[in-house]
C-alpha cells in the first residue's frame, strides 16, 4: 500500500513539473461550415483545456488565423450584447473559403478574462448605463486580462511562423509579435452592428482602440 502511494505521489509530482502547452488529441470535427480537425491541448500552467480548429493544409506562413476569445453568451446563445458569435461564424467561414486556416478558441477569455460571472455582472451594470470599460472598473476588475501566450504556443506547435490575423484588436497582434509569431497582415472582421450592440462597439473603438471603421456608416443608430 505504502509503495502504491509512493508511485502515485511520484506520478503527480511529474505532472506538476510539466509546464506549457501539450497537444493531447487530434480528432476530425465535421461542422456546418466544413470538415475541421479539432486539436486539443492541455495548458499545464493554468490547467485549461484548449482547442484549435484547423482546416485544410495550413503550411507555415501567412496562415489565415483567428484567435477567438471564449464568449458563452455570444458564441452559444446568440447574444446581441456583443458581436462574438458572428465573428466566430465569420472566421470559420473565412478559413473554409480560403481552403485552409486556423481558429484557436481561447478558454478562460470570457468577458476579456474576468470570467462568466464577472461578465454577467458587468452586463448588468451596462444595462444601467455604464459602458463596458466603466463596468469592469466599477467591479474592481481589469478592463482586459486576456493572455495570448497560450495561443502563440499552440501556433508554434502547429508549425506556424506567420499569420494573417482576423481581428480588429491591435492588442492581439502585439501579443503574438511578443510571443514570436509574425503577423503578415491584420484582416478586419467587421460585423454589421445592431441596435443592441452599437454602444458596446463604439466603446470598443473609442476606449479599447479596436479598428472598426464600419461604425461610421451607422451613425443614426444610438
Ligand atoms: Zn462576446
Amino acid at each position: 500500500m505504502t509503495e502504491k502511494i509512493g508511485v502515485l505521489g511520484k506520478k503527480s509530482a511529474q505532472l506538476t513539473q510539466r509546464s506549457g502547452v501539450e497537444r493531447v488529441v487530434n480528432a476530425p470535427l465535421p461542422t456546418v461550415y466544413g470538415e475541421f480537425r479539432a486539436i486539443g491541448y492541455l495548458d499545464h500552467d493554468r490547467g485549461d483545456e484548449q482547442v484549435a480548429l484547423v482546416y485544410g493544409e495550413i503550411g507555415t506562413d501567412d496562415v489565415l488565423t483567428r484567435l477567438h476569445s471564449e464568449c458563452l453568451t455570444g458564441d452559444a446563445f446568440g447574444s446581441q450584447h456583443c458581436e462574438c458569435g458572428d465573428q466566430l461564424a465569420s472566421a470559420l467561414r473565412a478559413v473554409v473559403a480560403e481552403g485552409s486556416g486556423i481558429v484557436v478558441y481561447l478558454r478562460g477569455h470570457e468577458g476579456r478574462g474576468i470570467g462568466l460571472l464577472g461578465k454577467l455582472r458587468a452586463m448588468a451594470l451596462q444595462a444601467e448605463g455604464l459602458d463596458t470599460v466603466e463596468a469592469n472598473l466599477a467591479l474592481g476588475l481589469p478592463v482586459d486580462a486576456r493572455d495570448y501566450g497560450v495561443a502563440a504556443e499552440i501556433l508554434h506547435d502547429l508549425g506556424v511562423s506567420s499569420v494573417r490575423l482576423m481581428s480588429n484588436n491591435p492588442r492581439k497582434r502585439e501579443a503574438l509579435l511578443r510571443h514570436g509569431i509574425q503577423v503578415a497582415e491584420q484582416v478586419p472582421l467587421l460585423i454589421p452592428p445592431c441596435e443592441n450592440n452599437i454602444t458596446y462597439l463604439r466603446t470598443k473603438r473609442e476606449r479599447l482602440d479596436h479598428h472598426l471603421p464600419h461604425l461610421d456608416a451607422v451613425a443614426h443608430l444610438s
